[in-house]
């Protein structure tokens, strides 16, 4: 499927041209899957998935995009989970058959509850003086029923309140926050259970981003080797070099493999670009060996 020549692993800080993990426009993206995947090919990207929040709408546009440019591609979904009670986890699923009805239904059960909880983010922060956020945040969302956080930040920003996304979730949108709205998302063993029904690869992503103390992540790894998971994503844009590197030995100890993406959402000043991801060291045990030409 792609060229073994890819890998020159060598220095920890350069960007690696395999990108595992990012958004289009049918989920909390800007780009259209088409444009995703031109700009991948255009970053020098030789093996990409789409990977949008609980849906796989984008998949078949990508799929005929990637397919035209001659650039390896896989179907995939970052899903969402809640984890002990409060915790919000993504569980990403790589090479999976779109098609798989157990997957297709859990997502549409995932995907169901994001307009009420958008109300509820509505009136969190008319409390706080801010108008218009459920109408303004749709019109940010171009596939309404994925409205989400990043949806709502686009319309602060719009409104002239923050220059950033980021700065809106700082402020309003991340836990502790007035406009942080719990939300009850897949069970792990679902998510794991479906993307493995649908022959796909289940990876943990992000690991660093969830704020779990070294008791709880053990906790974690040991539960989604437990349940069938595969890799984690060590290599995200969304880690500094230490947390590669801390990741990169949490992966050896849990025998899982190793995956890595950009997460890219739209492009930004200081954003990850999309179709390249951190470079890893040396002696990960990468999730895309099996997707390898020979
Ligand atoms: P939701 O699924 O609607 O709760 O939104 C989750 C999405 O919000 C993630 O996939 C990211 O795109 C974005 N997000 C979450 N936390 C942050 C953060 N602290 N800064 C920027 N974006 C974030
Ligand atoms: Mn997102
Ligand atoms: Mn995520
Ligand atoms: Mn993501």
């Amino acid at each position: 499927m792609c060229n073994k020549k890819i890998m020159p692993l060598t220095k920890a800080l350069q960007s690696i041209h395999i990108d595992l993990h990012c958004h289009s426009n049918w989920s909390d993206g800007v780009l259209s899957p088409a444009e995703l995947v031109k700009c991948a090919q255009e970053n020098g990207a030789q093996l990409l998935a789409l990977t949008d929040h609980d849906c796989l709408d984008g998949l078949a546009e990508a799929n005929q995009a990637a397919l035209a440019c001659d650039l390896p591609f896989l179907n995939g979904v970052e899903i969402s989970v809640t984890w002990e009670k409060t915790c919000t986890l993504h569980i990403i699923g790589l090479a999976i058959d779109v098609t798989n009805q157990q997957l297709n239904q859990g997502l549409a059960m995932v995907r169901s509850g994001r307009l009420k909880r958008l109300k509820k983010m509505h009136e969190a922060l008319l409390s706080a003086g801010i108008e218009g956020v459920y109408e303004g945040a749709l019109c940010h969302a171009t596939n309404k029923p994925l409205v989400g956080r990043m949806h709502v930040a686009r319309y602060l920003v719009q409104l002239g309140l923050f220059d950033t996304p980021q700065s809106v979730f700082r402020h309003y949108l991340v836990p502790g926050k007035i406009g942080y709205v719990p939300h009850h998302w897949a069970s792990l063993k679902d998510a794991i259970t479906w993307i493995r029904d649908a022959k796909g690869i289940p990876v943990l992503a992000h690991p660093a981003r969830y704020n779990l103390d070294e008791a709880r992540m053990i906790k974690l790894l040991e539960e989604f080797e437990r349940l069938g998971g595969i890799a984690i994503e060590v290599g995200s844009a969304r880690h500094s070099d230490a947390e590669i590197m801390r990741y990169a030995n949490w992966a050896k100890r849990f025998k899982l493999e190793v995956s890595a993406g950009s997460d890219f959402h739209a492009p930004y000043k200081n954003g990850s670009e999309i179709g390249l991801s951190p470079q890893l060291p040396q002696d990960c045990q990468v999730v895309w060996q099996r997707w390898l030409a020979t």
